[in-house]
């Protein structure tokens, strides 16, 4: 079985444990078309947000 040569030093540790506290981002369905978006985010289907044109779509 491969070993480390060396003991990892506690910087490398601390930048991988860096991103461990990140969780996925909350999904909502747009209540306008129904599509699965992050929420605070503009809707990319149909440009909506808070009920309002916010974006034209292509
Ligand atoms: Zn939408």
């Amino acid at each position: 079985m491969a070993v480390p040569k060396r003991r990892q030093s506690n910087s490398r540790t601390g930048m991988r444990r860096a991103h461990d506290a990140k969780t996925a981002k909350q999904l909502a369905s747009c209540p306008k078309c129904s599509t699965q978006i992050p929420t605070h985010v503009v809707c990319p289907n149909c440009g909506y947000y808070m009920g309002r044109k916010v974006v034209d779509e292509q």
